[in-house]
């Protein structure tokens, strides 16, 4: 049984968050681009965005060398 960690992928950014990990980097530009699309989305649809990048960014900027 395989488990491999989906990196690159938004399952790999949520599983990150579920096992309280800071994103890598694939997966943070994967939920970047997911973010980017849904907010294009909500837009369209006359929906406000969501802050879930705005969290990542925040725990990526409390590493000193990241
Ligand atoms: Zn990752």
């Amino acid at each position: 049984m395989t488990d491999a960690f989906p990196h690159g992928e938004m399952r790999g950014y949520r599983r990150h968050l579920r096992e309280n990990t800071i994103a890598c980097d694939p997966c943070l530009d994967a939920a970047r681009r997911d973010y980017a699309a849904r907010t294009r989305a909500r837009a369209a649809a006359g929906k406000p965005p969501k802050g879930v990048i705005a969290k990542a960014r925040a725990a990526k900027k409390a590493q000193p060398d990241a």
